[in-house]
């Protein structure tokens, strides 16, 4: 059933746990991601940006994306991930999306600012929970050279942040990083820890994959409540498709493969982040 992103994460705070934002593009990611989420009872954020668009048509898929989200009995919701502009976001809630990140991280602190503070005008009185970014989450590089010149997010700027712009949870740039990692993973929990005691929204935290469980897990306890899920998707799916290289497979065979790949890490997340069980007993009154 479609839910506020916002009423999940509130309650992620509260039970300190965290809702995993799966990035999915296709039919075996969707599928896999779902009955993941079905058989382990979680709530799940179904999320799909820009960055697909070359491999999925978003004006078609998104009523397979709604189609789940509206006839599960768990607690869903359809988010539109980094939108960098006013009109991409827009499209994004014409098309069904009931869920919004705006990201103006690349900008500066100003820019970013009137960038989110405009969608949250026009969007959160529609009911739409906003998501923004300060500091800068980086796309796929060389992780010790984007160490070096890394934009962490300052925590002495978060709370002026959420206040001028009245977004409803806010991306942290912490040493993490989008993609695969090249070298392990230096999160600096220090900011996290400044940035939870400044702030009441909850936290997310993106490029996720390939952090180590010991800290997502310190994460989470520390006040991140939605954990954005990508690249070991991929790579769970390719661990399927890697285990057929060569071999005269039929392509519906190895499509089952893949989607129970898919699944099969998409339950490590659920476990790891303490989301399991937690869609139950969500609608009682
Ligand atoms: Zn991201």
């Amino acid at each position: 059933m479609l839910v506020s992103t916002k009423d999940m994460l509130i309650k992620a705070k509260e039970g300190k746990y965290a809702v995993a934002n799966f990035c999915i593009w296709n039919v075996e990611m969707l599928s896999g991601v779902m009955e993941a989420c079905e058989e382990l009872k979680s709530p799940v954020i179904l999320s799909f940006g820009s960055g697909f668009l070359q491999n999925t048509d978003i004006n078609h898929f998104i009523h397979m994306m709604r189609s789940y989200a509206t006839t599960t009995a768990l607690p869903a919701s359809i988010h539109w991930d980094h939108g960098r502009s006013f009109d991409i976001v827009s499209h994004a809630i014409d098309i069904g999306y009931n869920s919004l990140m705006i990201d103006g991280s690349a900008y500066p602190f100003e820019e970013n600012i009137r960038m989110t503070k405009e969608v949250v005008d026009k969007f959160k009185p529609m009911g739409i929970p906003i998501e923004a970014e300060l500091g800068h989450v980086g796309a796929e590089t060389n992780y010790e050279e984007a160490l070096a010149n890394y934009g962490y997010t300052d925590p002495s700027q978060a709370a002026e942040f959420v206040e001028r712009t009245g977004a409803d949870s806010l991306a942290i740039a912490i040493g993490n990083q989008h993609g695969a990692y090249s070298a392990p993973p230096q999160i600096n929990f220090d900011i996290l820890q400044k940035v939870y005691e400044s702030v009441e929204v909850p936290l997310v935290l993106h490029g996720a994959s390939g952090i180590s469980d010991e800290d997502v897990r310190k994460a989470i306890g520390m006040g991140i409540t939605k954990v954005n899920i990508h690249t070991e998707l991929c790579e769970a799916a390719m661990i399927a498709i890697n285990a057929n290289a060569g071999r005269p497979v039929h392509y519906l065979a190895l499509n089952q493969e893949v989607r129970a790949e898919v699944k099969k890490r998409a339950m490590e997340k659920i476990m790891l982040f303490g989301s399991n069980g937690k869609a139950e007993g969500w609608f009682e009154k």
